[in-house]
């Protein structure tokens, strides 16, 4: 039989604000454990809780980014569980009545193919504590600094079809959340991490199969591989006679398997209610107005501004438009060199892209700036080098050797036009593979190819391409 796969993602992303969700205290990470721990946030007995205005400037603008209802009344509830790093007792989450629903956004299948994905609703929540266990002999800690800070938990409609849609999708959000400025999307720290509710039920059939979710996934490549890995489990257990329980399972990523962690809770274990210390959140339509005025130009709609203005590739530019400094980054080389804007383009996703990941780096870190970049392509489109050499001059420049003219006069590396210079060599060329010479002229003329590369290798790449083909042709002919 075969089978399709659904998945459904709730994605949490921390959003960058100086204080907490409901309290005045900082969001800062990596200080000292328990320093920004605030009575607010524990639940102490007698304090009341304040929603930061900030978070629903930042819900909203997601909602109007995803083309989204924001909610004109919107309610905070009491998630309660258990937990240690939870200490009062309860989550301040929303619940029937969250600020964001209805969206959607479009990822690329591949080959210019788009697919809409439907977004359920984003709700605003404060995050819990953290546990912590290493470097603690026989008992756990609790680092409670974490917990308030505010988070916008983001529910997708099961519209997923494979892992790669799944990457695809999250990809787009962290994309918008990080142009929109309403959080870093650093994973590393977790501010953007996801659960993946996966199913499969037989091809052509309707009704959703019983889901698993895979908790606190933290990287692109995680998500993937947790997916692939829960998909043929779920295949194997049904084929085998079995059933899938709904069940919470965790991602072991050095044994790349998933495990079960706890049966699934159902949502009327959480005993939700609506917060009675906090007021319902009303918008007017004045301040979904304001938010929407500020909205930057998002990611599609400047990846369809690169290939209107610039004539570039679509896929191109949707890899350019990925994060808004990279996208910047082609915009300031494209508008200071007289290269072609593919070329450019070319360039960026190929060797600074490269240069970029084999060095860890951010392209706000680059080696080599947007100026650094189009004067070295300005000396490709004058001629002076060979886009071949130019890459070796790349490389020296994002060893710090200076740039790129510097480089070139340095090296030695100006290409040879002067065609009396060039016409030596490839004499001397012709002179030395009779062997060749006769079969060309006998009608291999793919030798021309041989020919070229000699000439090259004698000028240490340096001789103008065309001007060395012309001379060749004419030679070989006569
Ligand atoms: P919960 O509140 O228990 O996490 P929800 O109904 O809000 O459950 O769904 C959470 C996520 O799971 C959503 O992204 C939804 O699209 C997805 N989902 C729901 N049912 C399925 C299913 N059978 N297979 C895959 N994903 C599912
Ligand atoms: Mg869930």
């Amino acid at each position: 039989m075969s089978w399709e796969v659904v998945i459904g993602l709730e994605i949490h992303t921390q959003l960058s604000t100086q204080s907490k969700i409901f309290s005045g205290a900082s969001t800062a990470y990596g200080a000292q454990p328990n320093t920004q721990a605030c009575l607010v946030d524990l639940g102490y007995p007698g304090v009341l809780p304040v929603v930061n205005e900030e978070v629903i400037r930042m819900a909203a603008a997601f909602g109007l980014a995803v083309n989204a209802t924001v909610a004109r009344r919107s309610v905070f509830a009491r998630k309660n569980y258990f937990y240690p790093d939870l200490p009062k007792g309860y989550q301040i989450s929303q619940y029937e009545l969250p600020i964001v629903e209805h969206g959607e956004l479009h990822i690329d299948t591949g080959e210019g193919g788009e697919k809409r994905i439907g977004i359920t609703r984003a709700h605003l929540e404060e995050d819990a504590g953290k546990s912590i266990h290493e470097g603690l002999d026989g008992f756990s800690g609790i680092d409670l600094n974490r917990a308030g800070t505010p988070l916008l938990e983001i529910v997708s409609e099961p519209d997923l079809r494979s892992a790669k849609e799944a990457v695809a999708y999250m990809r787009k959000i962290h994309s918008i959340v990080r142009y929109l400025g309403i959080s870093d999307g650093n994973m590393q720290e977790g501010s953007f991490r996801c659960d993946a509710n996966v199913s499969v039920r037989p091809q052509g059939t309707d009704a959703l199969g019983t889901r698993t979710e895979i908790k606190n996934l933290n990287s692109f490549r995680f998500v993937e591989k947790a997916i692939n890995y829960e998909v043929e489990r779920q295949i194997d257990v049904i084929e085998d006679g079995g059933e899938v329980l709904q069940e919470t399972r965790l991602y072991d990523s050095d044994r790349d398997e998933t495990r079960s962690m706890r049966s699934k809770e159902e949502a009327n274990d959480y005993r939700y209610f609506p917060d009675p210390d906090l007021l319902p959140v009303l918008i007017d339509e004045a301040y979904i107005e304001r938010v929407r005025a500020s909205l930057p130009e998002l990611p599609d709609a400047k990846a369809a501004r690169f290939v209107a203005e610039y004539g570039i590739k679509a896929d191109d530019a949707g890899i350019l438009t990925a994060s808004r400094p990279l996208a910047d980054y082609f915009e300031r080389t494209a508008a200071a060199t007289s290269a072609a804007q593919q070329v450019v383009a070319n360039w960026i996703i190929g060797e600074l892209s490269g240069a970029l990941n084999r060095d860890g780096l951010e392209i706000g870190d680059s080696r080599v700036t947007a100026a650094g970049l189009a004067e070295l392509l300005d000396r490709v489109a004058d001629g002076t080098i060979s886009g071949k050499i130019a890459k070796d001059v790349f490389d020296a420049m994002w060893s710090g050797e200076g740039g790129a003219d510097q480089i070139i006069e340095q090296r030695g590396l100006k290409q040879i036009t002067d065609s009396s210079a060039i016409e030596a060599v490839v004499d001397e060329v012709i002179a030395a593979h009779p062997g060749q010479v006769a079969e060309y002229r006998a009608g291999k003329t793919k030798l021309i190819g041989f020919f070229v590369g000699q000439v090259m290798k004698a000028t240490g790449g340096k001789a103008n391409p065309a001007a060395v083909n012309e001379l060749l042709r004419g030679k070989l002919s006569d």
